[in-house]
């Protein structure tokens, strides 16, 4: 594979900034106009509960990949445009994501000098609070920001997809292991979308501020990172054998299940603490801790099923190079880190409650390892 990339390639073009206006601009109205169910989130800090409009992604998702091979079929854009302009469009990204955490800074630190409702949080070190966020939900024109990024970036992530897809069709060099690759980050992309609901409980909207950090993971690392092997695969040859393939496809069944079955009985206790878990009625701890089912095996199995998952996406590639295990590396790193995070949260939120908890269910992630 050759990894010598020209620099000019970085050089954002009127062309790469086009591409992404008109998309950020087509998510945000037709985001806005198309029907969706209207959400209540989780009772915040402040006691305030936002409202997100959840399921117009599948919508949008479906309408842009309809939009666009309509406009392939008129020759007006070209299925390979994002392959084509890759690292241009990965330097565009990264020059907005700069530009939007900078306004969001300084709006934060106006509206901490304000006094405003939505309580930000000025540490006074500059880089922690441009790094980490000021605000926790910001606002933009009645869309919330942090909702619509995570929203582009999955949505960016299937579109690089479809794009090295369309190459490879292109290039003649279509693979089982590029099939593979793609069928499996096509379904959970679309699991995120109909499931898009379940996004309003989780720890990037209820406790992460919206900083260069969040803007970053989600607008750039989501999907140029996570389809490192898509573009691998452009460039290289696989192999592989039916066993191979068969012990691919259970590792992301496995994962998949756990990872949904996980945040689905959690979001589903969050809404009614009495609802029955694998049959049977849920084990709770001090009336706010699920204590059964995914979450009475580890405390955060959720994060074991993403990562089955993560490693799904890679095992098409096979093992000649570490390259296209970035994905499912850094998630351990990443889940790891969050996991300690979220630990001194719940600590601290729930006190004996989570010590109990704790007691009960010993293993944090993978049971009898970690
Ligand atoms: P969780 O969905 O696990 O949310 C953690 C929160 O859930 C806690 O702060 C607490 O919040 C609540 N909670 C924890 N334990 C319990 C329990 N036993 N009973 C009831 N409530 C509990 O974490 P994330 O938001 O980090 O992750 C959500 C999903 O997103 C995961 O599957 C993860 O793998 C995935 N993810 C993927 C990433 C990627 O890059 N691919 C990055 C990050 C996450 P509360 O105060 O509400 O009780």
């Amino acid at each position: 594979m050759d990894l010598a990339i020209p620099l000019h390639a970085f050089i954002p073009s009127l062309n790469s900034v086009a591409v992404l206006m008109t998309y950020f601009l087509y998510l945000a109205t037709a985001g806005s106009i198309l029907p969706g169910k209207v959400v209540k989130g989780v009772v915040l800090q402040d006691g305030t509960r936002l409202r997100y409009r959840c399921n117009v992604g599948l919508l949008l998702l479906v309408l842009l990949v309809a939009l666009l091979g309509i406009g392939a079929q008129m020759d007006f854009v070209s299925p390979t445009v994002i392959s084509d302009r890759g690292f241009e469009l990965l330097s565009t990204t990264l020059m907005f994501g700069f530009l939007v955490t900078w306004v969001l800074f300084v709006t934060g630190c106006r509206s901490h000098n304000q006094g405003s409702s939505l309580k930000p949080h000025v540490t006074g070190n500059l880089l922690h609070d441009w790094w980490f966020g000021i605000q926790l939900n910001p606002q933009f024109m009645g869309i919330d920001l942090k909702f619509f990024f995570v929203r582009a970036g999955m949505m960016g992530w299937l579109l690089i997809n479809l794009s090295v897809l369309a190459k490879s069709f292109q290039n003649g060099t279509l693979s089982q292991s590029m099939i593979l690759y793609q069928l499996f980050c096509g379904l959970y992309i679309l699991d995120y979308f109909v499931h898009e609901e379940y996004m309003t409980s989780t720890w990037d909207i209820i406790a992460e501020r919206l900083g260069f950090m969040l803007v970053f993971g989600d607008l750039v690392w989501i999907p140029f990172t996570f389809s490192i092997q898509g573009w691998w695969l452009l460039h290289n040859k696989v192999e592989l054998t039916t066993a191979a393939v068969v012990a691919n496809c259970l590792v992301f069944l496995i994962g998949y299940l756990v990872f949904r079955g996980a945040n689905r009985q959690k979001h589903i206790f969050k809404k009614n603490p009495k609802a029955h878990i694998w049959g049977k009625p849920p084990k709770v701890i001090g009336g706010k801790l699920l204590a059964s089912g995914y979450w009475g095996v580890a405390r955060h199995c959720n994060y074991l099923g993403d990562l089955l998952l993560a490693l799904s996406f890679s095992l098409p590639c096979g093992i000649s190079s570490p390259v296209p295990y970035f994905y499912p590396i850094y998630l351990l790193i990443l889940l790891i880190w969050r996991e300690r995070r979220d630990e001194v949260r719940c600590a601290e939120k729930y006190r004996e409650i989570w010590a109990e908890y704790c007691r009960l269910v010993p293993w944090r992630i993978l049971p009898y390892a970690y």
